[in-house]
């Protein structure tokens, strides 16, 4: 797509005709109430939610948008399939609308920002005419690889190969809640970055835009939720810089790299994430509650009636020892 046509939010008109596929998913999983579901079929959705996240924020976010990085071609392609058996469209579709956002973030121009309202960053412009089709210009180090051009065309045939492999395996209580219940979930699990994570948490970094860190969103996304952290440093491996900022997805990235899988994963330096920050360090504590709601405080309790004042130890035991006799000597 050419970038003139990739401008403001007001530009963009939600394309109810074609947005229809993606509302319809939303009722599938009611389809429970007519099939017999299983607990099996629960916890697939809770695993294939967990894996779909893992292909969603290493492949779509840290891989091929940041390049932050580096793998073969063959993981390359895995991680493109896994990413969109998630149906979010294209590796290079994702990436490249993800990469036009940090170029704009929170500007006019941004695709997703929550000032140009809530519900248009997290799905509004999403079922836009204006952002179905791939900027190739933008995403040009990865377009050059002909099987990706290939997904990103046929961009339906990883969830359709995933939901069809659900269907054949475990019926329809695995269909409609293995699969589609866990893509919705993903769906939104996913769009609370582009969403809340510019709206819930608290800055540590000054990035010139409204992106937040919170914990709830890190925990949803497998540690995407360390928003703030990642534009302040968009191609670092983690986006959780210190020990409490729990990112599963690094975790995951750290074990293929012990097997060789990927490499040359990247983290900030002491020097680097001690920069360009808003507050400082003292701010930190909060940082691990920021998303808390803040407690009602407790009633005070009433006052207890004082207790009689107790004679001193040493007095006890002045009466209770019994006098001591005197020792009379003489001849
Ligand atoms: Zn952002
Ligand atoms: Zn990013």
């Amino acid at each position: 797509m050419d970038g003139k046509s990739q401008t403001k939010r007001g530009q963009g008109v939600v394309q109810w005709g074609l947005s229809v596929p993606f509302i319809l998913m939303h009722f599938v999983p009611l389809g429970a109430l007519w099939v017999d579901v299983s607990a099996m079929d629960w916890a697939l959705c809770g695993v294939l939610y967990v894996v779909g996240m893992f292909f969603v924020t290493a492949g779509y976010h840290r891989y091929f948008s940041h390049r932050a990085f580096k793998t073969s071609r063959w993981m390359q392609f895995i991680l493109a399939f896994g990413a969109q058996t998630s149906a979010q469209k294209g590796a290079l579709w994702w990436s490249s609308h993800h990469r036009h956002h940090h170029r704009h973030s929170d500007q006019d121009d941004d695709v997703h920002s929550p000032r140009h309202g809530f519900w248009w960053s997290h799905v509004g412009w999403i079922l836009s005419d204006r952002y179905m089709h791939t900027d190739y210009d933008a995403i040009k180090d990865m377009a050059k690889y002909p099987e990706l051009r290939f997904l990103n065309r046929y961009h339906i045939l990883p969830s359709v190969f995933l939901g069809s492999l659900c269907f054949l395996t475990g019926g329809w209580g695995a269909l409609c809640i293995g699969f589609f219940l866990s893509r919705i979930l993903l769906y939104h699990g996913t769009f609370l970055v582009n969403s809340l994570a510019h709206v819930i948490g608290r800055p540590r970094y000054d990035t010139g835009d409204d992106s937040k860190n919170s914990w709830i969103i890190a925990m949803l996304t497998l540690g995407e939720g360390w928003h703030n952290n990642h534009h302040h440093y968009q191609s670092s491996t983690t986006q959780g810089f210190y020990w409490w900022e729990i990112d599963m997805t690094y975790a995951a990235l750290k074990v293929m790299a012990w097997m060789g899988l990927v490499w040359d994963l990247r983290r900030p330096s002491d020097r680097f994430r001690a920069t360009n920050w808003l507050n400082g360090p003292e701010t930190e504590v909060p940082t691990l509650l920021s998303d808390l709601p803040s407690l009602p405080s407790l009633p005070s309790l009433p006052e207890l009636p004082a207790f009689p004042e107790l004679p001193d130890m040493a007095d006890l035991q002045e009466l209770s020892s019994p006098p001591t006799p005197s020792v009379q000597s003489g001849r």
